[in-house]
């Protein structure tokens, strides 16, 4: 997801800009601003509150602010991406964004600053004022407005210094050279924005294939729990040990295991356009686990996708697994067999429902032969990744 902060002083133009990159990049634009005048417009409850305060070009409250960007987010749950103009505007604003964001799992991609001297904003608005029928844009209230801008707004710029996500722009040139330049800063941080995906589905289901396919045309990073657990075992490391004689059982291995793993993998790959995760989570806990580590890199899930086929069939795909070179220690036993298949059926459930209820899970069909399959994944991957980039 895409979600841009558009900061400056009242008349640096943000709104100008919002518009460009609104449609450049299909984003559903919120404008506190412009939300509130159409409160006041509408007569609404929150309107009459708002009303005297912007009038008088002090800032509304927080808590009316809360309101009014929930209801726009919860109302475009579909949306790519979210374009704020106006907010944050305060402290406590820029938790509240960091707060909405991630109940929505995902985090803001960039706050783009338009650096605006003072005394050029007052000339803007002041010029603005005989045209604009703005209740606020008499010279009294713009300079209140400034002043409110200068002491509650201008020093939210360092909660977002501190994160590395402030990018600022001179906006004095043209409207056209502004947004180029604005333009380059969000592709750039698109470019590092990540594809993170988990591949789901009981063993046998295809899952490492169609992992590969991904990871091939996406660029990502494949990290498959059970190939890092079998080259821990090839190594016959300490974790090897441990691992093999937790394999002969069929069962699960611990989950600070495979979180070592996981997290030396992730860091041996800052270069990463994504990753794919094969074999991890298997549990509910281990899909928190998951978010925590990508919340470190700041990232998230972005696609999970359950690859779906009959048990007989997975017992088939499994016991001829067991006959070749690909095969897992694990594969050689039917009871063996057995005993995943129902061990899955137990524990990975909940993860599917975990992401199910994020609205990020993708089911299909797992039979046929692995070019069939693929056939159906490459569509749902396709618009995950647009969404995501
Ligand atoms: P704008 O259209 O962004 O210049 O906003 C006009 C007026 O609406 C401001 O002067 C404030 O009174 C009010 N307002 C807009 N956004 C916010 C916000 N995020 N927090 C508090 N007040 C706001």
């Amino acid at each position: 997801m895409l979600n841009i902060a558009l900061f400056g002083a009242p008349g640096a133009g943000k709104g100008t800009q919002s518009e460009l990159i609104m449609k450049k990049h299909n984003l559903v634009y919120i404008s506190t601003g412009n939300i509130l005048r159409e409160e006041i417009k509408s007569g609404t409850q929150l309107g009459f509150a708002a009303k005297s305060i912007i009038e008088a070009g002090g800032l509304v409250s927080d808590e009316i602010i809360v309101q009014i960007i929930e209801k726009k987010i919860t109302s475009n749950p579909d949306a790519p991406g979210f374009l704020f103009d106006g907010f944050p505007r305060t402290f406590v604003q820029a938790y509240i964004l960091e707060g909405l964001l991630l109940k929505m799992h995902t985090s803001l991609t960039c706050l783009l600053f338009l650096d605006v001297s003072p005394k050029e904003s007052l000339k803007r608005l002041l010029n603005r004022a005989k045209t604009s029928g703005r209740s606020d844009d008499t010279e009294v209230v713009i300079k209140n407005r400034l002043k409110e801008y200068k002491e509650k707004t201008a020093p939210v710029a360092q909660f977002y210094k501190d994160q590395g996500l402030f990018f600022p722009v001179d906006g004095t040139g043209s409207v056209e050279e502004i947004y180029t330049s604005l333009e380059e800063i969000i592709n750039k941080e698109l470019r590092k924005v990540l594809f993170n995906v988990v591949l789901l589905g009981y063993p046998g289901a295809g899952r490492g294939t169609q992992a590969r396919k991904l990871a091939d045309k996406y660029n990502l990073v494949y990290l498959s729990t059970g190939e890092m657990l079998k080259e821990e075992i090839r190594k016959d490391s300490e974790v090897g040990k441990l691992v093999k004689a937790v394999y002969d059982k069929g069962d699960i291995v611990s989950d600070e295991i495979v979180i070592k793993l996981i997290e030396k993998h992730i860091q041996s790959n800052p270069e990463a356009s994504g990753f794919i995760f094969k074999g991890f989570p298997r549990t509910l806990v281990q899909a928190y686990i998951l978010d925590g580590l990508l919340r470190k890199i700041h990232s998230s899930i972005s696609f999970t996708l359950d690859i779906q086929c009959p048990t007989l069939e997975l017992i088939k795909r499994l016991d001829a697994r067991g006959k070749t070179e690909r095969r897992m220690s694990y594969d050689l036993e039917t009871s063996t067999i057995v005993h995943r298949l129902e061990q899955h059926e137990r524990i990975c459930l909940p993860v599917v429902d975990y992401y199910r209820k994020q609205g990020k899970m993708t089911v299909v069909n797992g039979k046929g032969n692995p070019e069939d399959v693929w056939s159906r994944i490459k569509e749902p991957a396709e618009k995950a990744w647009r969404r995501a980039r």
